[in-house]
């Protein structure tokens, strides 16, 4: 499994929905976690590992390591087919930063809180209400599954300062 960087166009794809029941999005969530705390990172969407499917996973809680390395996921979970079903009223500031955008954090706005709708690992339905870093991660994470990155989430004026700031950190 690879992560690929802006621009690859792969993160400009809208991704297919999961088909409920489909086996192979099991295996495709244990790499995908494990790729996302190789990372460093609280979530990861399909498109950034090449898989242009609705599938995200997060854990914004995990402590990172033990006394032996190991990391320590405390609350890994998996989001099929994620939906903003309810938001705040009012956005607020945001600077996040993505695996796919390296050595780069970029201002956007953000739902104040969310709620999300979506399948779990074993297809059950779930819903996730979230602020603070839980709330701004699945909303980050969607905006992939939409071929959206934080370049094209930025207002115009952020934007172009993130592209330079991405362009000249990584020597393109
Ligand atoms: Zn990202």
């Amino acid at each position: 499994m690879r992560v690929y960087t802006f621009p690859d166009p792969v993160l400009h794809e809208i991704c297919e929905p999961v088909e409920v029941g489909d086996k192979a999005m099991a295996r495709h969530a244990k790499s995908m976690l494990k790729q996302m705390y190789k990372s460093d990172g609280v979530g990861l969407a399909g498109p950034q590992v090449g898989l242009l499917k609705r599938i995200v996973v997060i854990d914004t809680d995990y402590v990172t390591e033990d006394e032996d390395g190991n990391l320590l996921p405390s609350r890994s979970l998996v989001l099929i087919n994620p939906e903003i079903v309810d938001h705040s009223e009012e956005q607020i500031p945001s600077k996040e930063g993505c695996i796919s955008l390296p050595g780069l954090s970029v201002d956007v706005k953000r739902w104040e809180w969310v709620k999300v709708k979506c399948l779990d690992a074993d297809y059950n339905e779930v819903e996730h209400v979230g602020d603070g870093l839980f709330g701004v991660c699945m909303q980050h994470e969607i905006d992939h599954l939409d071929g959206m990155t934080l370049i094209e989430r930025a207002d115009p004026i952020a934007r172009l300062k993130a592209l330079r700031e991405y362009q000249s950190a990584n020597g393109q």
